[in-house]
Protein backbone atom coordinates (compact mmCIF):
# COMPACT_ATOMS: atom_id res chain seq x y z
CA UNK A 1 0.00 0.00 0.00
CA UNK A 2 0.67 3.42 -0.38
CA UNK A 3 0.85 5.30 3.25
CA UNK A 4 1.53 9.04 4.03
CA UNK A 5 2.80 10.23 7.41
CA UNK A 6 1.29 13.80 7.97
CA UNK A 7 4.07 14.97 10.26
CA UNK A 8 5.99 18.05 10.67
CA UNK A 9 9.65 16.40 11.44
CA UNK A 10 10.68 13.32 9.59
CA UNK A 11 12.93 13.27 12.61
CA UNK A 12 10.65 12.23 15.24
CA UNK A 13 10.62 9.16 17.45
CA UNK A 14 7.12 8.31 16.15
CA UNK A 15 7.50 9.63 12.72
CA UNK A 16 10.59 7.63 12.24
CA UNK A 17 9.14 4.35 13.95
CA UNK A 18 5.83 4.24 11.77
CA UNK A 19 7.97 4.57 8.49
CA UNK A 20 9.91 1.66 9.79
CA UNK A 21 7.32 -0.08 10.39
CA UNK A 22 5.28 0.53 7.23
CA UNK A 23 8.63 -0.56 4.81
CA UNK A 24 8.87 -3.19 7.38
CA UNK A 25 5.69 -4.82 6.01
CA UNK A 26 6.61 -4.20 2.41
CA UNK A 27 4.57 -0.88 1.85
CA UNK A 28 5.89 2.29 0.32
CA UNK A 29 5.53 5.74 3.16
CA UNK A 30 6.33 8.96 2.82
CA UNK A 31 6.82 11.66 5.29
CA UNK A 32 4.28 14.73 4.18
CA UNK A 33 5.10 17.91 6.25
CA UNK A 34 1.76 19.18 7.18
CA UNK A 35 2.39 22.97 7.07
CA UNK A 36 3.45 22.47 3.56
CA UNK A 37 0.32 21.10 2.45
CA UNK A 38 -1.80 23.01 0.86
CA UNK A 39 -5.15 22.14 -1.01
CA UNK A 40 -7.13 22.30 -4.43
CA UNK A 41 -9.98 22.38 -3.48
CA UNK A 42 -12.47 21.96 -6.91
CA UNK A 43 -15.54 20.04 -6.77
CA UNK A 44 -14.29 17.67 -9.63
CA UNK A 45 -11.00 16.35 -8.13
CA UNK A 46 -10.17 17.40 -4.84
CA UNK A 47 -6.20 16.82 -4.19
CA UNK A 48 -3.41 17.99 -2.10
CA UNK A 49 -0.70 19.90 -3.39
CA UNK A 50 3.34 19.39 -1.82
CA UNK A 51 6.39 20.85 -3.44
CA UNK A 52 4.36 22.13 -6.59
CA UNK A 53 2.70 19.05 -7.49
CA UNK A 54 -0.92 17.34 -6.94
CA UNK A 55 -0.02 14.13 -4.49
CA UNK A 56 -0.63 10.70 -5.61
CA UNK A 57 -3.18 8.75 -4.33
CA UNK A 58 -2.66 7.42 -0.97
CA UNK A 59 -4.22 4.22 0.49
CA UNK A 60 -3.97 5.35 3.99
CA UNK A 61 -2.74 8.53 6.01
CA UNK A 62 -1.39 8.72 9.63
CA UNK A 63 -2.12 11.74 11.01
CA UNK A 64 -0.09 13.00 13.29
CA UNK A 65 -0.69 16.79 14.42
CA UNK A 66 0.43 18.96 17.18
CA UNK A 67 -1.54 20.52 19.15
CA UNK A 68 -0.70 24.00 18.09
CA UNK A 69 -1.55 23.61 14.37
CA UNK A 70 -4.82 21.63 14.75
CA UNK A 71 -6.80 23.89 12.55
CA UNK A 72 -4.73 23.66 9.80
CA UNK A 73 -3.50 19.84 10.38
CA UNK A 74 -7.20 19.21 10.56
CA UNK A 75 -8.29 20.37 6.99
CA UNK A 76 -5.07 19.02 5.31
CA UNK A 77 -6.70 15.37 6.70
CA UNK A 78 -10.24 16.70 5.78
CA UNK A 79 -8.65 17.63 2.26
CA UNK A 80 -6.95 13.71 2.34
CA UNK A 81 -10.61 11.99 2.82
CA UNK A 82 -12.51 13.99 0.65
CA UNK A 83 -9.73 12.72 -1.91
CA UNK A 84 -10.75 9.44 -0.62
CA UNK A 85 -7.92 8.16 1.54
CA UNK A 86 -8.61 6.47 4.21
CA UNK A 87 -7.37 8.57 7.61
CA UNK A 88 -6.01 6.66 10.71
CA UNK A 89 -8.16 8.99 12.38
CA UNK A 90 -10.39 11.20 10.84
CA UNK A 91 -10.55 14.78 11.03
CA UNK A 92 -13.64 15.43 12.85
CA UNK A 93 -12.24 13.29 16.03
CA UNK A 94 -8.83 14.81 15.68
CA UNK A 95 -10.59 18.64 16.45
CA UNK A 96 -13.15 16.99 18.94
CA UNK A 97 -10.48 15.70 21.06
CA UNK A 98 -8.07 18.80 21.18
CA UNK A 99 -11.06 20.22 23.05
CA UNK A 100 -10.61 19.02 26.30
CA UNK A 101 -14.37 20.69 27.25
CA UNK A 102 -16.11 19.36 24.43
CA UNK A 103 -14.59 15.76 24.73
CA UNK A 104 -15.49 15.56 28.50
CA UNK A 105 -18.81 16.23 27.47
CA UNK A 106 -19.35 13.55 25.27
CA UNK A 107 -17.56 11.27 27.36
CA UNK A 108 -20.22 12.06 30.28
CA UNK A 109 -22.85 11.81 27.92
CA UNK A 110 -22.05 7.96 27.69
CA UNK A 111 -21.40 7.28 31.07
CA UNK A 112 -17.52 7.46 31.24
CA UNK A 113 -15.74 8.06 34.74
CA UNK A 114 -14.58 10.94 35.02
CA UNK A 115 -13.03 13.43 37.73
CA UNK A 116 -15.84 15.91 38.71
CA UNK A 117 -15.32 18.73 36.45
CA UNK A 118 -17.00 22.14 36.24
CA UNK A 119 -16.81 25.27 34.04
CA UNK A 120 -18.26 29.00 34.33
CA UNK A 121 -18.00 32.10 32.79
CA UNK A 122 -18.60 34.51 35.50
CA UNK A 123 -16.69 35.44 39.06
CA UNK A 124 -19.99 35.25 40.88
CA UNK A 125 -20.13 31.28 40.08
CA UNK A 126 -16.89 30.66 41.99
CA UNK A 127 -17.73 29.48 44.94
CA UNK A 128 -20.70 27.36 43.82
CA UNK A 129 -18.54 26.09 40.84
CA UNK A 130 -15.60 24.81 43.64
CA UNK A 131 -18.38 23.23 46.05
CA UNK A 132 -20.06 21.37 43.04
CA UNK A 133 -16.38 19.58 42.20
CA UNK A 134 -16.11 18.57 46.04
CA UNK A 135 -14.48 21.68 47.51
CA UNK A 136 -10.72 22.08 47.86
CA UNK A 137 -8.33 20.88 47.30
CA UNK A 138 -9.10 21.54 43.08
CA UNK A 139 -7.24 20.98 40.11
CA UNK A 140 -7.42 23.98 37.50
CA UNK A 141 -6.29 23.64 33.76
CA UNK A 142 -6.34 26.12 31.28
CA UNK A 143 -8.25 24.83 28.32
CA UNK A 144 -5.71 25.29 25.45
CA UNK A 145 -3.01 23.72 27.76
CA UNK A 146 -0.65 20.72 26.74
CA UNK A 147 2.02 18.86 28.17
CA UNK A 148 0.73 19.47 32.16
CA UNK A 149 1.26 23.10 31.67
CA UNK A 150 -1.45 25.22 32.95
CA UNK A 151 -2.67 23.14 35.31
CA UNK A 152 -2.29 24.08 38.77
CA UNK A 153 -2.81 22.17 42.13
CA UNK A 154 -5.20 25.23 44.56
CA UNK A 155 -5.15 23.27 47.84
CA UNK A 156 -7.39 26.08 49.40
CA UNK A 157 -10.84 27.29 48.63
CA UNK A 158 -9.49 30.50 49.19
CA UNK A 159 -6.20 29.77 46.31
CA UNK A 160 -8.59 28.62 43.88
CA UNK A 161 -11.07 31.18 44.17
CA UNK A 162 -7.50 33.76 43.21
CA UNK A 163 -6.41 31.66 40.80
CA UNK A 164 -9.99 31.29 39.06
CA UNK A 165 -10.49 35.10 39.48
CA UNK A 166 -7.12 35.33 37.99
CA UNK A 167 -7.34 33.19 34.59
CA UNK A 168 -10.37 34.69 34.32
CA UNK A 169 -9.49 37.81 34.32
CA UNK A 170 -7.42 36.92 31.45
CA UNK A 171 -10.35 35.74 29.73
CA UNK A 172 -8.87 32.19 29.72
CA UNK A 173 -11.08 29.04 29.85
CA UNK A 174 -10.11 27.09 32.53
CA UNK A 175 -11.49 23.73 34.13
CA UNK A 176 -12.23 23.09 37.48
CA UNK A 177 -11.48 19.83 38.94
CA UNK A 178 -12.00 17.17 41.76
CA UNK A 179 -8.68 16.70 42.85
CA UNK A 180 -8.01 12.87 42.47
CA UNK A 181 -5.36 12.49 45.63
CA UNK A 182 -5.35 8.48 46.16
CA UNK A 183 -3.89 8.19 42.65
CA UNK A 184 -0.69 9.19 44.25
CA UNK A 185 0.75 11.49 41.32
CA UNK A 186 0.87 8.77 38.84
CA UNK A 187 -1.78 8.09 35.90
CA UNK A 188 -1.71 5.30 33.21
CA UNK A 189 -1.35 6.08 29.37
CA UNK A 190 -3.35 3.41 27.23
CA UNK A 191 -2.30 3.33 23.93
CA UNK A 192 -5.37 2.31 21.79
CA UNK A 193 -5.37 0.54 18.66
CA UNK A 194 -8.61 -0.42 16.44
CA UNK A 195 -11.04 -1.28 20.16
CA UNK A 196 -8.24 -2.89 21.81
CA UNK A 197 -5.66 -1.61 24.31
CA UNK A 198 -2.23 -2.46 22.77
CA UNK A 199 0.24 -1.25 25.69
CA UNK A 200 -0.37 0.56 28.90
CA UNK A 201 2.31 2.42 31.51
CA UNK A 202 1.98 3.89 34.87
CA UNK A 203 3.39 7.05 34.42
CA UNK A 204 4.67 8.44 38.09
CA UNK A 205 5.33 12.28 39.13
CA UNK A 206 8.39 13.38 40.08
CA UNK A 207 9.47 14.36 44.17
CA UNK A 208 6.93 16.84 45.20
CA UNK A 209 4.80 17.27 41.89
CA UNK A 210 1.69 15.85 41.23
CA UNK A 211 1.81 15.69 37.45
CA UNK A 212 2.86 12.82 35.94
CA UNK A 213 3.89 14.08 32.30
CA UNK A 214 7.41 12.59 31.06
CA UNK A 215 7.60 16.82 29.82
CA UNK A 216 7.38 17.12 33.33
CA UNK A 217 9.69 15.16 35.13
CA UNK A 218 7.93 11.72 35.48
CA UNK A 219 8.89 8.41 34.94
CA UNK A 220 7.37 5.12 32.95
CA UNK A 221 6.71 1.62 33.80
CA UNK A 222 5.14 -0.70 32.60
CA UNK A 223 1.51 -1.83 34.14
CA UNK A 224 -0.94 -4.27 34.22
CA UNK A 225 -4.39 -3.16 33.89
CA UNK A 226 -7.95 -4.49 35.67
CA UNK A 227 -10.61 -5.36 33.61
CA UNK A 228 -12.71 -2.01 34.17
CA UNK A 229 -9.90 0.05 33.09
CA UNK A 230 -9.08 -1.77 30.03
CA UNK A 231 -13.31 -1.37 29.23
CA UNK A 232 -12.94 2.43 30.32
CA UNK A 233 -10.12 3.12 27.94
CA UNK A 234 -11.99 1.51 24.78
CA UNK A 235 -15.01 2.75 25.50
CA UNK A 236 -13.15 6.47 25.87
CA UNK A 237 -11.80 6.25 22.33
CA UNK A 238 -15.03 4.83 21.02
CA UNK A 239 -16.86 7.34 22.25
CA UNK A 240 -14.10 9.51 20.72
CA UNK A 241 -14.34 8.08 17.41
CA UNK A 242 -10.58 7.37 17.50
CA UNK A 243 -8.87 4.47 16.01
CA UNK A 244 -5.27 5.40 17.33
CA UNK A 245 -4.85 7.36 20.74
CA UNK A 246 -3.40 7.55 23.97
CA UNK A 247 -6.35 7.70 27.03
CA UNK A 248 -5.08 8.70 29.91
CA UNK A 249 -6.84 7.52 33.35
CA UNK A 250 -6.42 7.90 36.94
CA UNK A 251 -6.73 5.56 39.36
CA UNK A 252 -9.64 6.92 42.04
CA UNK A 253 -11.84 5.13 44.86
CA UNK A 254 -14.59 4.71 42.59
CA UNK A 255 -12.81 3.68 39.55
CA UNK A 256 -10.96 4.15 36.55
CA UNK A 257 -11.84 7.83 35.61
CA UNK A 258 -10.76 9.57 32.30
CA UNK A 259 -8.30 13.12 31.59
CA UNK A 260 -8.41 12.81 28.52
CA UNK A 261 -8.03 11.39 25.22
CA UNK A 262 -4.69 12.41 22.64
CA UNK A 263 -5.29 11.44 18.78
CA UNK A 264 -1.56 11.95 18.51
CA UNK A 265 -0.04 9.80 21.27
CA UNK A 266 3.60 9.88 21.87
CA UNK A 267 5.30 6.37 21.04
CA UNK A 268 8.40 6.77 22.06
CA UNK A 269 7.76 6.38 26.17
CA UNK A 270 5.40 3.98 25.58
CA UNK A 271 7.61 2.07 23.52
CA UNK A 272 10.63 2.49 25.60
CA UNK A 273 8.64 1.27 28.88
CA UNK A 274 6.38 -1.81 27.39
CA UNK A 275 8.60 -3.46 24.69
CA UNK A 276 5.51 -3.44 22.86
CA UNK A 277 6.05 -3.06 18.83
CA UNK A 278 2.87 -0.20 18.75
CA UNK A 279 4.22 0.81 15.64
CA UNK A 280 3.50 -1.95 13.81
CA UNK A 281 -0.24 -2.78 15.01
CA UNK A 282 -0.91 0.95 13.64
CA UNK A 283 0.30 -0.57 10.42
CA UNK A 284 -1.75 -3.45 10.64
CA UNK A 285 -4.47 -2.00 11.77
CA UNK A 286 -4.27 0.05 8.25
CA UNK A 287 -3.78 -3.09 6.36
CA UNK A 288 -7.32 -4.25 7.46
CA UNK A 289 -8.98 -1.04 7.48
CA UNK A 290 -7.88 1.22 4.74
CA UNK A 291 -10.44 0.66 1.44
CA UNK A 292 -10.64 4.18 -0.37
CA UNK A 293 -13.86 5.98 0.54
CA UNK A 294 -14.05 4.13 3.54
CA UNK A 295 -13.85 7.52 6.31
CA UNK A 296 -17.12 7.81 7.97
CA UNK A 297 -17.99 10.52 9.66
CA UNK A 298 -19.13 9.42 13.52
CA UNK A 299 -19.52 13.14 14.42
P1 LIG B 1 -2.07 17.92 29.96
O1 LIG B 1 -3.06 17.66 28.88
O2 LIG B 1 -1.47 19.27 29.90
O3 LIG B 1 -1.11 16.80 30.14
P2 LIG B 1 -3.60 16.82 32.14
O4 LIG B 1 -5.02 17.16 32.31
O5 LIG B 1 -3.27 15.49 31.54
O6 LIG B 1 -2.91 17.97 31.32
O7 LIG B 1 -2.87 16.94 33.54
C1 LIG B 1 -1.47 16.78 33.73
C2 LIG B 1 -1.17 15.85 34.89
O8 LIG B 1 -1.69 16.35 36.12
C3 LIG B 1 -1.82 14.49 34.73
O9 LIG B 1 -1.01 13.62 33.97
C4 LIG B 1 -2.01 14.02 36.16
O10 LIG B 1 -0.84 13.39 36.65
C5 LIG B 1 -2.24 15.32 36.91
N1 LIG B 1 -3.68 15.57 37.09
C6 LIG B 1 -4.48 16.19 36.19
N2 LIG B 1 -5.75 16.26 36.62
C7 LIG B 1 -5.78 15.69 37.84
C8 LIG B 1 -6.80 15.45 38.81
N3 LIG B 1 -8.06 15.86 38.61
N4 LIG B 1 -6.46 14.81 39.96
C9 LIG B 1 -5.19 14.40 40.16
N5 LIG B 1 -4.16 14.60 39.31
C10 LIG B 1 -4.43 15.23 38.14
N1 LIG C 1 2.88 14.43 21.53
C1 LIG C 1 2.18 14.68 22.76
C2 LIG C 1 1.75 13.34 23.36
O1 LIG C 1 1.43 12.42 22.64
C3 LIG C 1 0.94 15.52 22.58
C4 LIG C 1 0.78 16.25 21.26
C5 LIG C 1 -0.64 16.27 20.74
O2 LIG C 1 -1.55 16.82 21.40
O3 LIG C 1 -0.86 15.73 19.67
O4 LIG C 1 1.71 13.17 24.57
Amino acid sequence: MKIAILSRNANLYSTKRLKEAGEARGHQVDIIDTLHCYMDITSSKPGVRYQGKTLPKYDAVIPRIGASVTFYGTAVVRQFEVSGTFSVNESVAISRSRDKLRSLQLLSRKGVGLPKTGFAHHPDDISDLIKNVGGAPVVIKLLEGTQGIGVVLADTEKAATSIIEAFMGLKANILVQEFIKEAGGADIRCLVVGGKVVAAMKRQAGEGEFRSNLHRGGTAELVRLSKDERATAVNAAKVMGLNVCGVDLLRSNRGPVVMEVNSSPGLEGIERATQKDVAQMVIEFIEKNAKPYATRTKG
